[in-house]
């Protein structure tokens, strides 16, 4: 009775770990292959930028906890002339400079 449907499960798994199993066969394969970006220099377009760094400001880490966060979305607080950065307002409100 429950025969078919343990079955159907099975052949499920089974795709899916084939299909796991080969993209990540096919992407190591192709980042081996071309040696990095596959994008870079084509004509036209253009070129692919770095992810986050220059948008999202200079990580400073909170004295508070070790976290390191953005100087954009830090929460501040100056304590004689210097600035701290927390990544939450409890964070901040617990330090005491
Ligand atoms: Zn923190």
């Amino acid at each position: 009775m429950f025969r078919a449907l343990i079955e159907m499960i099975v052949t499920l798994v089974a795709v899916y770990l084939v299909r796991q199993v080969l993209s990540i066969l096919g992407s190591s394969f192709k980042g081996g292959f071309s040696g990095g970006s596959p994008s870079g220099g084509s004509a036209g377009a253009p070129p692919p930028r770095p992810p986050a760094a220059s948008k999202l400001g200079e990580l400073k880490k909170d004295p508070v906890c070790g976290t390191f966060i953005s100087t954009e979305t830090a929460f501040q607080k100056s304590v004689k002339g210097e600035t701290f950065y927390f990544c939450s307002m409890q964070c901040r409100d617990s330090y005491n400079g």
